[in-house]
Parts: structure tokens; C-alpha cells; sequence
């Protein structure tokens, strides 16, 4: 995940080894938590305070309670009970009563306390054979008078890693804060300051770290959550109005291509994909150019809208490309496209980066000379040397695939003047969808086609596979096909390729022997990839083992079950997506999940699937369970990592947020908003063009 890169003033230039008490092993701990500047170190917040405003005389100490203490130290023992426990006891005294305090298996700090010092302990009480105990979850020595940071009021807990104490982090940050807070420029101009009445950037990090109270602390997030999400929209205007500058295309209602289109569908339009079709077309019709995402669950049908708006820009005269991120995809868009094309006389070509060297050479010279009207590809189409006579509009489908950097490769390319729509099925809640978009308008199909049934979701356990792949075979014998998802390997092709193999060696000479079966992943050569995808497409292959190379976009109505492996270790949206590959015609579809399903995480996700097949539904569900941070997505999408902003709470300030972004951008040129302007613009600089 891509790190913030906040230019909060210098802090941000020095590296938190110049701090005191920080070594270079130190920071090699640090780095681990994203820390590597003394600015990291300020923006490394609480995730929770703990309130120790009382001080709590021991006499009145009750069973239960969670205390802040001080006292005398009277005395230390040390008890064995067994062989693998310690107890250490140290007995306090306050002029009220005394209670000891306790901890367990940590007789090493036995050394630490003399007798006759002073100790501050917070902790859980509890009555141990009519004595009055502390269970010690913090304590600091009452010393010298540098201790001001301590433990009293309200004690910030931060995120620690191993070798890094919560004394430790407590102690760099009160050093980190004493010297380099009163260099933290402000970041908001006071316009904008005033009117919510918010503290200064440096004050609002002082009230973080060591705040008044716990509402002050929350208010301070806040306001620098405010802050955050406002430069980021500042940033995405920053690219919009780039856009918006662009002389577009208006175009107009001309030719009867999309009509003709329309009319040879074997089904009417939804309600749902009219509305969309309404907004795109409003769109393109207006001078300046177009950039609209497009959001729609699995199966909902955006194909056709991407071709019926790319018609429009063709009877236009223009041409029109259809941009997905594989090649599996790209092979069945134009398979399925071609001929509704051909009909129409719309000359189409499929570029992708496994053509030959002279294939792909005459598809350039036709791009631009203009024979080609549509052109349907991978990321091929964004390699320098593909020109074209006159791109009226790009369509990226699964962007979610594709990344922030290939989005703006696109927008970078200097294409100039075509309208781009963008496509997702990742459901994206509300404030992600704000977040990462916030530039671009807004469409969305709501409804899926008439007639279809929900996917049967059912866990299978281990002990079930035999069972689950009778039930496939069974559906087999009917004449519908099957999909075998692979388990998921991390970060290497190789062994997936084999483990993939291996998976296909095996259903093949066992389960299901007297059937066709075909493999897929995602290293194999391409012209083998789109012989099998076309032989399952035909019907010659029943079951297509595969690897998530089908996650995407993959549409073979005839298949009607799928079995996951390994499910556990797949996220949410991905399982959903995968679940897509089903239940895209009108008959009965399954969807089998199996695996071991031994963490909390994987037995919530999968009682989610069991629930739930609104993909919507999921992804608010899935934000929750793993944070913004690690939805799944967010890091194609490559969004910053926000320190003080919380998008699964924040919807409100985000909002706010880009209502005001959007008025400043406006007024980016007076002179009391240039410098917030310029500052975004920098801040985040990387997740740009
Ligand atoms: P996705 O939104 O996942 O890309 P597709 O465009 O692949 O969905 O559409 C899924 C399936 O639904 C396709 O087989 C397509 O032909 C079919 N389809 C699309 N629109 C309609 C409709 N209005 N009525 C019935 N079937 C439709
Ligand atoms: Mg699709």
C-alpha cells in the first residue's frame, strides 16, 4: 500500500532517527508501522485512549474496576506457583489503605522497583484471598519530573510492533511533539478555519497526542480528517478541471447505428440500463468531454451499454475503443461483439499483446487510417505506438482491474478530446466511491435482468468434496458445465501455474474422468488461453478448472456451477465476483465453497456469501470487516492510505469535504486558496499522472 505522503513542513524531511532514543534499529522497527520521519511519527495515531483522569485512592478500590493508582512502594515478592508462572508482587501504599499491585510472568521488572519509589500502576482490580489486587496493564516510575507524559489523564494507545513498547512509542512521540510540533505549518487557510472553527493543524495533533479529554481527541481526528480528505478531493479536481479544459466532442444524434443495435437484441433494455443509457448519451452530447464510471453488479449488463455508447460515438464518425484488463476478456468481448458488428457494418479488431508483430502492425496503420472503428483490447491499446485517425470515445471495463496509474496513463496520453466511461463491478460503497471518484459523475445499475434466480451459496467441507463433485457431475449429465476455481497463490505465477496443473491432473484422472476438462491460468500462453475459454464457450469442454484469470467479465451462460477451492482465502468481493461466473442465464446456478475454514475473518466472509448475493450488500459488509485499508480493490484503485480520516465513519466529512473542494476549485486563483491548491496538488502528487 502506497504511503501518504504528506509535506506536513520539514518534519516530513527529517528521518525519526534524528530523534532522540531512536537508533537505527529503532527505526527499522518504526519502519515496519510506516514510520520513517518524525512527520510519520506525529500522524501516527491512537487507536484508542484510555481515560486515567482519576486517580483512585486504594481505599477505595472496587472488584471489577479498570483504575489509575499511585502509591508507595512497601514491599516485593515474587512467587513460583508452577514451574511456567511467576508472580510478582509489589505491595503500594498511599496513606489510604495499600493493594498490591501484580504481574504475571514478568519477574524480569522485579529489579525496577526498590522499595520507597513511587509507582503509578493502571489496571484491573480484583480481591485475591481478602487482598486488594491490581492485574497491572500499565505502570510508569513516579520519578523525575520529566514524566509529565505519563500515564495520568487521558494515555493514548498506540499501534505498536514487536520491539516497540507502548513506553517507547510513548516517549519518541512526547520528544517528537516537544521539538518539532511548533514547526508543523498550517494547512487550511483561515477562511476556511474559521468558519468551521477548527484548531490549527499543529494544535490539532497536540490534542491527539496528549488531549484534554477524549471528545477533544476525537474532535481534533476530526478536524484533521476534514483536512486530509480535502486536499485528496482538491487533488482529484486537480485532475478533473485538467480534463474539463479539453475541447470534447458533442455527440450528436446521427445515424441509426445505435437504433439498429437496440433492435436486434434478443431482449428490451432495462429500466435501469435505459436510465444509464439517458445519462451517458446527455453526457456526450455536451462539448466538454465526458468521464463517468459506470458501476453495476456482476451481470448486470454493461456490455451492452459500452457498445451502445460506442456506437454513438461511430455514427458519429469517430471511432470507439473498448479497453478490458485480460486478454480472456478481451477475446470474448470481440468474439461476441463481431458479429452484432459485422451485421452493422462496423469494421472491429481485437489488439492485444499477444498478436503477432505484423498482426499487430497492420491493426496500427488501420487504427490510423481510420478503417477500424472499434477496437476492443488489453492494455496493449495504451502502448505508445497505437495512434488513431479520430477516437471519439474510450470505454475501460473492470477498471477495478486496472489501477490508478493505467487510468491516468490513458487521461495522460495526450487522447485529447474523447469522452471516457468507465465500468466497475466492484461494488463500491457510497464513500469509497466517493473517495476514489469524486471527479468523476456518477451512474449505476440498480436491477439485474428479468428472471434470474439468486445463486444457491452453499459451504462445503472438506469431508464433502467427494458428494460436492457427484452433484457437478450430475449437472454434467443434464448438459451444463462447471467451473473448478484453484485455491489462491500469492505472489507467484509459477507455482500457481503448477499447482493449477496439478489440480487438473487430478479431477481429470479421477472425479471427473469421463468428461472433458479443460485448465486455464493466468501464465499460459495466450493462444492456448482463448482455444480452451472458446472450446468451454462451445460447450467441448464440461469443467474449466482455472485460476481467478476468470474473475473478471467471464460470461459462459451454459456453466451453471461453480466450486471454489480453497475459499478461505479469498476476499469478499472477489468471491462474489467469481460467483458472477454463474447465474448469468435463467436456469438454477450453484455456487460451492470449500476450504478450511479456521480464522474468525474466513468463517464471517463466508457466512456473508451464504447470506447475501447483492454485491452492494457485500462490500458495505466487507469494508467492515477488513477496513477501508484492505477492501478489496483499494489498492488497484490505489488510494492513499489516510491517517486521520476514518471512510467507514467519516461519510459525513467527506462530503463536506468535496461540496467544499469543489467551491474551491472554482476559486482556486484567489489568493487566499492558492496555497491549500498548490499544497494538494503535491500532497498527492503520486497518485497522479
Ligand atoms: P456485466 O455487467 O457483468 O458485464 P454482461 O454485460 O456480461 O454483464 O451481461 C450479463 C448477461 O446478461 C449477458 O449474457 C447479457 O447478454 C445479458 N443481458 C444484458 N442485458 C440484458 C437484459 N436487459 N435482459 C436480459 N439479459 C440481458
Ligand atoms: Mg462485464
Amino acid at each position: 500500500m502506497k504511503e501518504l505522503r504528506s509535506t506536513v513542513g520539514s518534519a516530513f524531511d527529517v528521518p525519526v532517527e534524528r530523534l532522540e532514543g531512536v537508533g537505527p534499529e529503532r527505526g527499522k522497527l518504526l519502519r515496519k508501522l510506516g514510520i520513517s520521519t518524525v512527520g510519520d511519527l506525529l500522524f501516527h495515531f491512537p487507536h484508542r485512549y484510555e481515560d486515567r483522569s482519576q486517580l483512585t485512592p486504594l481505599a477505595q478500590l472496587a472488584p471489577g474496576e479498570l483504575v489509575t493508582c499511585w502509591g508507595t512502594i512497601a514491599g516485593v515478592e515474587e512467587l513460583r506457583p508452577r514451574a511456567n508462572l511467576t508472580i510478582l508482587k509489589v505491595l503500594l501504599t498511599d496513606g489510604t489503605d495499600q493493594a498490591w499491585a501484580v504481574w504475571f510472568n514478568q519477574a524480569y521488572l522485579k529489579r525496577s522497583f526498590t522499595v520507597g519509589a513511587k509507582l503509578i500502576v493502571y489496571g484491573r482490580v480484583s480481591m485475591r484471598r481478602w487482598e486488594k489486587t491490581i492485574t497491572v496493564e500499565d505502570y510508569e516510575k513516579f520519578s523525575s519530573s520529566e514524566n509529565t507524559a505519563f500515564s495520568q489523564g487521558i494515555v493514548p494507545v498506540y499501534p505498536l510492533t514487536k520491539g516497540i513498547s507502548k513506553k517507547v512509542m510513548r516517549r519518541i512521540m512526547s520528544k517528537a511533539i516537544k521539538e518539532y510540533m511548533a514547526k508543523i505549518p498550517d494547512t487550511l487557510p483561515n477562511v476556511i478555519r474559521d468558519h468551521y472553527k477548527l484548531p490549527a493543524t499543529g494544535e490539532a495533533l497536540k490534542q491527539i497526542h496528549c488531549p484534554g479529554s477524549i471528545q477533544q481527541a476525537e474532535r481534533a481526528r476530526k478536524s484533521l480528517a476534514y483536512e486530509e480528505l480535502l486536499l485528496w478531493q482538491l487533488r482529484l479536481y486537480g485532475e478533473k478541471t485538467q480534463w474539463e479544459q479539453r475541447e470534447g466532442i458533442p455527440h450528436l444524434i446521427k445515424g441509426s447505428l445505435t437504433m439498429n443495435y437496440i433492435r436486434q437484441l434478443p431482449f428490451p433494455l432495462t429500466q435501469a440500463q435505459k436510465r444509464v443509457l439517458t445519462e451517458i448519451f446527455n453526457d456526450m452530447e455536451q462539448s466538454t468531454p465526458m468521464a463517468r464510471l459506470l458501476q453495476g453488479d456482476v451481470g448486470s449488463g454493461k456490455t451492452v451499454i459500452a457498445v451502445l455508447s460506442l456506437l454513438r460515438t461511430i455514427e458519429n464518425g469517430y471511432q470507439g475503443a473498448l479497453m478490458v484488463p485480460t486478454e480472456i476478456l478481451a477475446e470474448q468481448h470481440y468474439l461476441k461483439i463481431k458479429e452484432q458488428m459485422a451485421g452493422l457494418g462496423v469494421e472491429t479488431a481485437l489488439l492485444t499483446s499477444s498478436l503477432t508483430r505484423e498482426e499487430k502492425e497492420r491493426i496500427s496503420a488501420n487504427l490510423k487510417n481510420g478503417t477500424i472503428k472499434l477496437i476492443i483490447g488489453t492494455h496493449a491499446l495504451i502502448q505508445t505506438q497505437v495512434q488513431f485517425a479520430d477516437l471519439g470515445l474510450v470505454v475501460i471495463d473492470e477498471q477495478h482491474r486496472f489501477g490508478v496509474s493505467q487510468r491516468a496513463e490513458l487521461l495522460a496520453k495526450g487522447l485529447g478530446k474523447p469522452d471516457l466511461l468507465i465500468m466497475t463491478a466492484t461494488p463500491i460503497p457510497r464513500t469509497l466511491a466517493l473517495t476514489f471518484y469524486g471527479d468523476l459523475d456518477y451512474s449505476v445499475i440498480d436491477q439485474l435482468p428479468p428472471g434470474r434466480l439468486p445463486v444457491v451459496t452453499r459451504y462445503v467441507p472438506e469431508r464433502d468434496r467427494q458428494k460436492a463433485y457427484d452433484f457437478i457431475k450430475e449437472l454434467l449429465r443434464q448438459g451444463q458445465q462447471a467451473y473448478v476455481v484453484c485455491p489462491l497463490v500469492e505472489d507467484s505465477d509459477k507455482i500457481e501455474a503448477e499447482a493449477a496443473t496439478q489440480l487438473f491432473q487430478e479431477l481429470q484422472q479421477g472425479a471427473f474422468a469421463s468428461f472433458r476438462l479443460g485448465l486455464v491460468y493466468g501464465r499460459m500462453p495466450s493462444q492456448e488461453k482463448e482455444l480452451i475459454m472458446e472450446q468451454f464457450r462451445q460447450g467441448d469442454i464440461h469443467v474449466l478448472v482455472a485460476t481467478t484469470v476468470i474473475e473478471v467479465g467471464v460470461d459462459v451462460p451454459n456453466a451453471n456451477i461453480i466450486l471454489i477451492n480453497g475459499c478461505e482465502r479469498f476476499g469478499l468481493a472477489q468471491l462474489h465476483q467469481l460467483r458472477g461466473r454463474v447465474g448469468r442465464g435463467s436456469a438454477k446456478s450453484y455456487c460451492l465453497l470449500m476450504g478450511r475454514l479456521k480464522s474468525k475473518e474466513a468463517r464471517a466472509r463466508i457466512k456473508a456469501m451464504l447470506a447475501q448475493n447483492d454485491g452492494f450488500a457485500l462490500a458495505e459488509e466487507d469494508l467492515k470487516l477488513r477496513g477501508p485499508g484492505d477492501f478489496f480493490g483499494v489498492r488497484q484503485h490505489g488510494m492513499p492510505q489516510f491517517k486521520a480520516a476514518d471512510l467507514l465513519r467519516d461519510g459525513q466529512i467527506l462530503q463536506l469535504a468535496q461540496k467544499d473542494a469543489r467551491r474551491i476549485a472554482q476559486r482556486r486563483d484567489k489568493p487566499e486558496f492558492r496555497q491549500l491548491w498548490e499544497l494538494a496538488q503535491q500532497r498527492f502528487a503520486e497518485f497522479s499522472p
